[in-house]
């Protein structure tokens, strides 16, 4: 592990102070991604800032409406807050679907929406990886790809993002608030992240020192019909091969509004608004849910181990449309 100093700080102010918008510079919270990645050498920050005790941890109705989430609220805090489980379910259970109790405790909201993906190569720091070294090449595009990207891949990167949380938020429209030495600033999470074009290790639209500092949930009453859903290869403690977040607004038997977003197959949380659009005004029966999964992966691209992700993800959609509008699987 490379030497690094490291300082606490108790306020917002402090800790931008603190970072001075240098790169090199990391804030810490609950470490669960940051340490390992540390630990491995594929991070190397020369400063550590420590935000533990900044006063973020608040899950507050929001002024006009919906829930703002401090970004210091612990994974499972949110996972079982009671406003949470009965307005925004999607949220509760994608939550409670990732990592384990342990690592719930510990993840933080600000923390969990800059997961690093766990592509193989990025954590092996022998491997070429233009994610972690800008053009060093690729690994998973001729090798090992199973758990890759089949949707906004480039011939740069072809990683997954990691997060289920993530996912629940973009079909909520959450919008994700920062503080840096210029002010503050308000970004939607389908402007949040950034696709991997020519540079790949630029993720997402924060610039250096900038803190994330809280996250909003617009009202959305027919949010209470959400549900997520996740396959993976074992039951607990797993990453997503396909996840999907979905909210109905349903009149009677007819789908007034839909919100689509898909997990582990895409080169970030995926909002599908092709399959929005494809189930807006329709009945809700198997004909329009099975038209929504392939609007949502129309685009899809398989390498020579993930193809299989394309039809998962359909049925991983499928599924969860199903269950959200309260019918069951034919
Ligand atoms: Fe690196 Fe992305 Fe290729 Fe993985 S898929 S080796 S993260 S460039």
């Amino acid at each position: 592990m490379h030497p690094f100093s490291y300082v606490t700080v108790t306020r917002a102010g402090q800790a931008i102070d603190a970072a001075g918008g240098r790169a090199q510079s990391s804030f810490v919270a609950g470490g669960t991604t940051l340490l390992d990645l540390m630990k491995l050498n594929v991070e190397t920050p020369r400063e550590l800032i420590d935000i533990n005790k900044v006063p973020l941890d608040k899950i507050e109705h929001a002024p006009g409406g919906g829930l703002r989430i401090g970004a210091m609220v612990r994974n499972s805090d949110l996972a079982w807050h009671a406003l949470v489980r009965e307005q925004y379910p999607v949220l509760s259970e994608a939550l409670l679907s990732g990592a384990s109790p342990q690592l719930r405790n510990m993840a933080t909201t600000g923390g969990n929406l800059l997961q690093k993906t766990r592509c193989y190569y990025f954590r092996d720091t022998h491997c070429a990886c233009n994610m972690r070294q800008r053009g060093s090449g690729c690994s998973a595009i001729g090798g090992y790809n199973r758990i890759h990207a089949v949707l906004g891949t480039s011939d740069q990167c072809i990683a997954t993002h990691p997060s289920d949380m993530c996912v629940a938020l973009m079909a909520l429209g959450a919008v994700i608030h920062t503080q840096r030495a210029g002010g503050e600033r308000s970004i939607p999470i389908d402007k949040f992240y950034v696709p991997y074009g020519e540079d790949p290790s630029k993720l997402n639209v924060l610039n250096p020192g900038e803190l994330i500092t809280a996250v909003s949930l617009p009202a959305m009453p027919y949010a209470r019909r959400s549900h997520y859903l996740k396959a993976r290869d074992r039951a607990s403690f797993e990453f997503a091969l396909a996840s999907a977040a979905v909210v109905l607004d349903m009149h009677g038997e007819d789908i007034h509004a839909a919100h689509v977003a898909l997990g582990g197959v895409g080169t970030k949380p995926w909002l599908s608004p092709e399959a929005a659009d494809a189930l807006r005004g329709k009945k809700a029966d198997q004909a329009a849910f099975a038209a929504a999964a392939d609007a949502a992966l129309r685009g899809a691209h398989g390498y020579e181990f993930n193809t299989f992700k394309i039809e998962l993800a359909k049925r991983v959609l499928t599924a969860a449309l199903t269950h959200a509008a309260g019918m069951k699987l034919a």
